[in-house]
C-alpha cells in the first residue's frame, strides 16, 4: 500500500535559494514542453512522448546554464507529471494541461537520489534538510514532494510504499449512504447530522482585516511582504482546520461501516445552486471523498459513488414514489402515496444507500470492453434521459 506521510522541513538560507531556482526551473521547463508538445502537435498531428521530452534536456543545458544548477531528476520528473497530465486529459479525469504560474503553490517532486535518516532528508543537490518527522514512516521511499506554501512554509510530502497489499474487500456489515450539502456539511442514512463548521466564515472577519492591511502597504515594500505573509497564514489555517474536519468524519464514518455510498460529486454539482458556490468550494467536498475512499480501500470495504442522475430527494425511500417537484426549502416533506413523513436530507441519503447496494448487487461495474453492465430491471429510480455518464464506479 502507497502511504503519504507530510513532514515540515527547515530550510538554510542557501538551501532556499536553490529550492527557488529549482521551483523556477521546473516551471520554465514544464511550460516549455507543454508549448512544444502543442506546437508540434498543431505541425504534425501528433504528440510528443515523455522521452522525447526527456531526450530536449541536455541540448537545453547547453542553451540555458541556470537549468544545469539545479538537481536533474527533478527536471526529468517535469516530463512525467506532463505525461500524466495529458493522459488524464485523454482519459477525460481533468481538463487540459495548463501553463503553470509563480503564482500557484509551488512543488518540485524528486522521483529518487532521496533518504530520511533520522531527523534529516538527503535531497538531491539541496543535500541535508532538516525534517520534523511527527510520524514514523513505513516501508520503502519511492518519491518525495517539496512544497512552499505562500507564507513560506516548507513540506515535504513522502510516499511509502509498505510492501503490504490492500485487504480483500468485503461487503459484509453495515452499509450507509451520505448525502453532502451545506447547512449541514454531511447526512447520513442512519439519521446523524454533521454539522459544516464554516471555517471560512468563521475566519472571514480576521481575513478582511488583514487583506485591509496588505492594501495599504506601499507595492514591494518589505512591509507589504509581511503583510501578504500574514494574509496567507490565515488562509492556511482555515486549510487545516478544514483537513481535520474531514480527517476525523471520513475516519469515523469509515470505521462504523462496511459499505460507504455518496452521490458522484459531477452530478452533485449539475443540480447545485450558483448562489451557494462559495459555500461549497468552502466545505471541501471533492477532498471528503477522497478521503473516505482511500481509508475505505485501506480497510477492505467498499467505497461507491452513485454516479448518475437520480432525484434522491424526491423519491420516497419507503414506497419508491416520486413526486413531481420538491422545493429546496421543504425540509420535512410527506409522501402522498404511503403517508411517511420523510426530512429531506436523510430520505436522500437513504436512496443514495439503496442505489449503491442495488449497483453492488447487480455487479454494476465496467467490462473489459469499457461497456457498462446495466441492470435490465428492478431499478428503483428512473434514469435522467439528458445527463451524460460519468466515470465508472471502482469496485
Ligand atoms: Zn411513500
Amino acid at each position: 500500500m502507497l502511504k503519504a506521510f507530510k513532514y515540515r522541513i527547515y530550510l538554510t538560507d542557501e538551501q532556499k535559494v536553490l529550492l527557488a531556482k529549482t521551483f523556477g526551473c521546473c516551471r520554465w521547463f514544464y511550460n516549455f514542453a507543454l508549448n512544444l508538445t502543442n506546437e508540434t502537435y498543431k505541425a504534425t498531428g501528433k504528440g510528443l512522448s515523455r522521452n522525447e521530452i526527456i531526450n530536449k534536456l541536455p541540448e537545453l543545458k547547453k542553451e540555458k546554464e541556470w537549468l544545469t544548477e539545479v538537481p536533474s531528476q527533478a527536471l526529468q520528473q517535469v516530463a512525467l507529471d506532463l505525461s500524466s497530465a495529458f493522459l488524464n486529459f485523454f482519459e477525460k479525469r481533468t481538463k487540459f494541461p495548463k501553463f503553470k504560474k509563480k503564482s500557484n503553490k509551488q512543488s518540485v517532486r524528486f522521483p529518487q537520489g532521496i533518504k530520511l535518516y533520522g531527523e534529516y532528508l538527503t535531497l538531491p543537490k539541496l543535500k541535508k534538510v532538516y525534517c520534523k518527522v511527527s510520524r514514523l514512516p513505513s516501508g520503502k521511499l519511492k518519491s518525495l514532494t517539496v512544497s512552499m506554501t505562500p507564507s513560506g512554509k516548507y513540506f515535504a510530502s513522502c510516499l511509502y510504499d509498505d510492501g503490504i497489499d490492500l485487504p480483500k474487500q468485503s461487503s459484509e456489515g453495515k452499509a450507509v449512504g451520505i448525502d453532502l450539502g451545506v447547512k449541514d456539511f454531511a447526512i447520513t442514512s442512519d439519521g446523524s447530522k454533521y454539522g459544516n463548521p464554516k471555517h471560512y466564515r468563521k475566519y472571514e472577519q480576521k481575513l478582511a482585516k488583514k487583506q485591509k492591511q496588505l492594501a495599504k502597504k506601499q507595492k514591494g515594500s518589505n512591509n507589504r511582504n509581511k503583510a501578504r505573509k500574514a494574509v496567507a497564514r490565515v488562509h492556511e489555517k482555515i486549510t487545516r482546520c478544514r483537513e481535520d474536519f474531514l480527517h476525523k468524519l471520513s475516519r469515523k464514518l469509515v470505521d462504523k461501516n462496511q459499505v460507504i455510498v455518496v452521490e458522484n460529486l459531477a452530478v452533485k454539482n449539475m443540480v447545485r445552486n450558483h448562489k451557494l458556490a462559495k459555500s461549497i468550494s468552502d466545505c471541501g467536498w471533492g477532498q471528503f471523498c477522497t478521503m473516505l475512499k482511500y481509508k475505505a480501500e485501506w480497510g477492505g470495504k467498499y467505497y461507491i459513488e452513485v454516479d448518475r442522475f437520480f432525484p434522491s430527494s424526491k423519491t420516497c425511500n419507503h414506497c419508491l414514489n416520486q413526486l413531481d417537484s420538491l422545493s429546496l426549502d421543504m425540509k420535512l416533506w410527506q409522501c402522498p402515496k404511503c403517508g411517511t413523513i420523510h426530512d429531506r436530507d436523510i430520505n436522500a441519503a437513504k436512496n443514495i444507500r439503496d442505489e449503491g447496494l442495488r449497483m453492488l448487487a447487480v455487479g454494476h461495474i465496467a467490462t473489459a470492453s469499457g461497456e457498462r453492465v446495466r441492470p435490465s430491471k428492478g431499478t428503483a429510480f428512473v434514469r435522467h434521459p439528458s445527463v451524460k455518464e460519468e466515470s465508472p464506479v471502482t469496485l
